[in-house]
């Protein structure tokens, strides 16, 4: 619940539309601010006070505890400018709120928690249990002392500016260790659980003989992703609440995909019971790769619970990213997100220039120059097969003529993709021209380094007899030259000399530059590498100096008829 308190009329008036906003979040504190401050930070996780921040301080002074459990405070000024992350920024989850409340209010979010204002990751909001000196290694990072990472297992974690060896240490298992004083230790969620109980197993049995097994191994109940079991065990109790009580999610399998997991301790009893040799054993494999407990009983007699555990392997994660045609505002906030989630970048070197900015300390970039697409897929897929965040990138959109298509046939079912679109030259040079693509439209890549010259033809001639639009990219470079003025009188055999044709190159970057004019009187010199040519069809025309293609053949008949 978030509380909401406020002292003038005009904080009132804003405390209201956030109310109203979320009424299902918020809750309106009245009365005198200190007893309703008091009230809200005894009972709530949040606090959003429209009042200034000095008065808040003294406020909240003599309530502040622990800032593990704490609430998060925002202070939302008079005028409604600012929504200011006052404490409790990342536990208390102030940092986001002051985004939210800044979005709903048109107030800019002011955040001054050390990581976030360097654009660090803060360790306890890498969505993982953390455990150990946070503030002091978190500290080591910002000040740019050498922290170590070491990884027992890998893990797919933002970028974290770390070096071989240091005094202080970032520590990545799933065993049971004590983080050293100088240490955080992250959690992944890296443990199946698997679970075999007899009908009306109590849960303190299955969850006892599950902190036995990883204890026993030397493992972190931190580190337990999900507890798995047969299907026809979904509902049973013992294992349903352990889950609960674990915090994890219970997943089940059918007694068949069960049945061909081949385990070290197969046995009759759920054989003849539920259709499997194995239940514990075979749960934890079939969702994991490595067992590292294999099957035991409780201490109970009769024993009623089995267990296994096993580790599955990391789970890497390959973002496919288009960065815009250039300009900084045409790239999307969703790819902007991707390139700061990731640990490691790769990318043809020119643009990783372009968005090199945009990059935590700690990526690890893997650029290379023009050619070498197939290697670049490769590397991309090889880091993520490794258990690595990686963003492979792309000018424009990365589907269209780009690193998408050798990257997924590179990749296998093994990785998570993760697709974000962007801005393709087509539709950036389409706005700079006027309205080209207003019917069906169709790109066209002119190289034939990948595509033999005879099959290029064929799709312009059948472009040219469909009376599409057409975009042609990769028009020109030095040494292909002939190609353009082939498909330009391709298109001229279906359309009259007058159509337009726009010319646009480095469309949104700092020297883009264009012309509209037409298909008898283009230039090919005007044209190279880093320019589209968009052909319109034979109901193009150019209106006011503007490239505009009619929505329908329908409306361009009237339009004709009323000039007429
Ligand atoms: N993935 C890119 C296309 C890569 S093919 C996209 O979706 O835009 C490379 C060709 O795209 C270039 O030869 C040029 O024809 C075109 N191109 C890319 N960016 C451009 C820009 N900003 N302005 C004009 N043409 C561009």
């Amino acid at each position: 619940m978030i509380g909401l308190i406020s002292a003038t009329a005009a904080g009132a008036a804003a405390r209201d539309r956030l109310a109203a906003a979320w009424p299902d979040r918020t809750r309106v504190y009245g009365g005198p601010v200190k007893d309703a401050v008091r009230a809200a930070f005894a009972e709530c996780e949040q606090l959003v006070c429209f009042l200034a921040t000095g008065a808040v301080v003294r406020l909240i002074a003599p309530l502040l505890g622990d800032k593990t459990a704490d609430p998060g405070v925002v202070c939302v000024d008079e005028g409604g400018r600012f929504a200011v992350s006052l404490a409790g920024g990342h536990g208390g989850g102030a940092n986001e709120l002051a985004a939210e409340v800044g979005e709903l209010l048109g107030a800019t979010p002011v955040v001054t928690t050390a990581t976030d204002a360097v654009d660090l990751p803060g360790l306890d909001t890498l969505g993982l249990p953390v455990e150990g000196a946070v503030a002091a290694v978190s500290r080591a990072l910002l000040d740019g002392e050498p922290v170590a990472l070491a990884a027992e297992v890998s893990w797919p974690l933002p970028p974290l500016p770390v070096a071989a060896e240091g005094a202080y240490t970032i520590r990545v298992t799933d065993r049971d260790v004590a983080p050293g004083p100088r240490e955080v230790v992250v959690r992944p969620p890296t443990l199946v659980v698997g679970v075999g109980a007899s009908r009306g197993a109590p849960v303190e049995e299955v969850l006892e003989l599950i902190a036995d097994a990883l204890r026993d191994a030397g493992l972190s109940a931190a580190s337990v992703a999900e507890l798995a079991t047969v299907d026809a065990k979904s509902g049973e109790p013992g294992i349903v609440a352990a889950a609960a009580r674990l915090g994890v999610p219970l997943v089940t399998c059918s007694a068949e995909e069960l049945a061909r997991v081949d385990v070290p301790n197969p046995s009759a009893a759920p054989l003849a019971a539920v259709g499997t040799p194995s239940v514990a054993e075979a749960a934890a494999l079939l969702r994991s790769g490595e067992l590292l407990v294999p099957k035991r009983k409780s201490a109970a007699r009769p024993a009623m619970v089995t267990c296994a555990v096993a580790r599955r392997p990391a789970r890497g994660r390959l973002a496919v990213v288009g960065l815009g045609p250039g300009a900084r505002d045409l790239l999307t906030p969703r790819a902007a997100a991707e390139l700061r989630r990731a640990s490691v970048l790769v990318g043809l070197d020119q643009y990783v220039d372009q968005i090199r900015d945009l990059l935590r300390p700690g990526t690890r970039i893997l650029e290379s120059g023009l050619g070498a697409e197939e290697e670049r897929a490769r590397t991309a897929v090889a880091e993520a097969r490794a258990g690595h965040a990686v963003a492979l990138i792309g000018s424009g959109d990365a589907g269209v003529y780009a690193m998408a298509s050798p990257a997924l046939a590179e990749a296998s079912d093994d990785i998570d993709v993760v697709g974000v679109p962007g801005v393709t030259a087509a539709l950036a040079a389409g706005a700079v021209l006027g309205a080209p693509l207003g019917h069906d439209h169709v790109s066209i890549s002119l190289s034939d380094l990948h595509t033999p010259w005879e099959v290029i033809e064929r799709r312009v001639r059948a472009a040219a007899a469909a009376d599409l639009v057409v975009t042609f990219y990769n028009p020109r470079s030095r040494g292909r030259d002939w190609q353009l003025p082939k498909a330009l009188a391709i298109l001229a055999e279906h359309r009259e000399p007058g159509t337009p044709v726009g010319v646009v190159r480095n469309a949104s970057r700092a020297d883009e530059s264009s012309r509209l004019t037409t298909l008898g009187a283009l230039d090919p010199a005007w044209v190279d590498m880093m320019t589209v040519v968009t052909v319109g069809n034979t109901a193009t025309r150019e209106i006011a100096g503007r490239m505009v293609t009619p929505r329908g053949y329908r409306w361009q008949d009237t339009r004709q008829e009323e000039t007429r």
